[in-house]
C-alpha cells in the first residue's frame, strides 16, 4: 500500500480521532460529549426555503463564486460591518472548503503558519498536508489570544496567522482589547490574518468582535453549519477588504477546479438564513454552559466558555488520554486534547447536546476525579 499512496499521505495523521471512534463503537446509547453540531434542527422557514429552490429547478451548477443573490447579501453585509467598499466574496462549501482554497492559494512549501495552540484541527493538517510550517504559539492555561508569544514567532517566512473565536475546542472569545492588540501587531509587521468566525453567533456574555474591523490585510471565513444546524448542507462564504481581491481570486480559480460551487439550492436558503434570527436557539446554549460549567468548576480546573459549544478541561491526573479513556470507560464519550493541541494534559467536551445528558455526563465525569 505503501508504494500506491502519495508521499503526502504521510503527512497527516487522523490516529488521535479514531481511536476515540474506536473506543466509542463498543458504546451502547453513551452520552456524547464529542458532537461539534449544534442539537437543534434547520429551522423550519429555512428548510421550506430548500425544498423551494430544489423545485424550481434551482439543481445545476451555480458560478464558481456563488449565486449572486447570496454573493449580493453577503456583500452589502461586509461592507456595513468592516467599513469595506468593494470587499471580495467568495461562497464556499463549508469553512473547511474555504481554508482548503486559502491554505492552496497562500502557502509555499515552507511557508510558517501561525497557529494558537490549542487550535481547530484542520489548520495543522491541511496546512502540512501542503508542505506549510504549522508554528504552534501556546495559549495555556487560559487560551487568551497570546499577542506578545505570537510576535515573538514572526520570521520572514510567516504567510499568516489564523485566528479562531469564539474557539473551538476552548470556547474562549477574544476580547475588544485583545483583538486590538493583535490588529496593531498585524498591521506593524504587515501579517496576513485569517478569522475563522464559525462560531460568531455562538457568543454569550458580548458580542463576538471581528478582527475584520481593526485589520485591512485579513480573510474573514463565516460558515452556516453551525448557526442553523446545516452541517450537512456545506455551505460558508470568505469575504476580504478589495485589496485581497487577488487572493480570493485565486481560491476561486481553485475552487473551479475543485469543489467546482457551493451546493445550489442550499445557496439559495442561506439568503434567507442571512436574515434568520437564531437568538432563541443561542439563549438555549448559554443554560447549557452554565449547567456545565457549573457543574464542573469545583471538581475540575476549566475555563468558563464564553462562546462556541465546547469546554477545554484540564485532566484530572495530567494526561488527556488517559483520562479520556476511563472517561469512556464509563460511557461518556469525550476528545483528548492531544487532537488539538500539541500537549496531552486536556479534554474537549461538547455541550451540544440534551440538557439532561449534560446534567448526567456531569455526574459521572465528577465521580472520575
Ligand atoms: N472551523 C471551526 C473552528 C470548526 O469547529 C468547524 C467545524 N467543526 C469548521 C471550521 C468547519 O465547518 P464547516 O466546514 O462545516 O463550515
Amino acid at each position: 500500500m505503501k508504494k500506491l499512496v502519495a508521499d503526502r499521505t504521510s503527512l497527516i495523521d487522523a490516529s488521535g480521532i479514531r481511536k476515540v471512534f474506536a473506543l466509542a463503537a463498543e458504546l451502547k446509547d453513551p452520552i456524547n460529549f464529542s458532537i461539534g453540531q449544534p442539537d437543534f434542527d434547520v429551522p423550519e422557514p429555512l428548510k421550506q426555503e430548500a425544498i423551494k429552490a430544489i423545485e424550481a429547478g434551482l439543481n445545476k451548477y451555480s458560478q464558481t463564486v456563488g449565486e449572486k443573490q447570496l454573493r449580493d447579501k453577503i456583500t452589502a453585509q461586509v461592507a456595513a460591518e468592516f467599513g469595506w467598499e468593494d470587499p471580495a466574496v467568495l461562497v464556499a462549501s463549508g469553512v473547511s472548503g474555504g481554508l482548503l482554497l486559502a491554505f492552496m492559494a497562500l502557502i509555499n512549501p515552507g511557508d510558517e503558519v501561525i497557529i494558537p495552540d490549542p487550535y481547530f484541527v484542520i489548520y495543522k493538517h491541511v496546512v502540512n498536508l501542503l508542505g506549510g510550517k504549522p508554528v504552534f504559539v501556546d495559549s495555556y492555561p487560559d487560551f487568551r489570544l497570546p499577542v506578545d508569544r505570537i510576535a515573538a514567532a514572526i520570521t520572514d517566512r510567516t504567510k499568516m496567522l489564523i485566528l479562531n473565536s469564539p474557539s473551538n475546542p476552548t470556547g474562549v472569545v477574544y476580547s475588544q482589547q485583545e483583538i486590538e492588540a493583535m490588529a496593531k501587531l498585524a498591521a506593524e509587521r504587515d501579517v496576513l490574518i485569517l478569522t475563522d468566525e464559525i462560531y460568531q453567533q455562538f457568543s454569550y456574555d458580548r458580542p463576538a468582535v471581528s478582527i475584520g474591523k481593526h485589520h485591512e490585510k485579513v480573510l474573514v471565513m463565516r460558515g452556516f453549519s453551525k448557526s442553523y444546524a446545516m452541517t450537512g448542507w456545506r455551505l460558508a462564504y470568505v469575504a476580504a477588504p478589495a485589496s485581497l481581491r487577488p487572493v480570493v481570486e485565486e481560491m476561486t480559480k481553485i475552487q473551479q477546479y475543485t469543489f467546482v460551487c457551493a451546493p445550489t439550492p442550499f445557496q439559495r436558503a442561506a439568503v434567507a438564513a442571512m436574515d434568520y434570527d437564531v437568538a432563541d436557539l443561542v439563549k438555549g446554549y448559554v443554560r447549557k454552559r452554565d449547567l456545565l460549567y457549573d457543574g464542573l468548576k469545583d471538581s475540575f480546573e476549566v475555563v468558563r466558555p464564553e462562546g462556541a459549544f465546547y469546554a477545554f478541561v484540564k485532566a484530572p491526573g495530567g494526561s488527556g488520554t488517559e483520562f479520556v479513556k476511563k472517561a469512556i470507560q464509563n460511557n461518556v464519550l469525550v476528545i483528548p486534547g492531544n487532537v488539538f493541541s500539541e500537549k496531552d494534559t486536556h479534554f474537549r467536551i461538547s455541550f451540544a447536546t440534551t440538557d439532561e445528558k449534560i446534567r448526567q455526563g456531569v455526574d459521572i465525569l465528577r465521580g472520575l476525579v
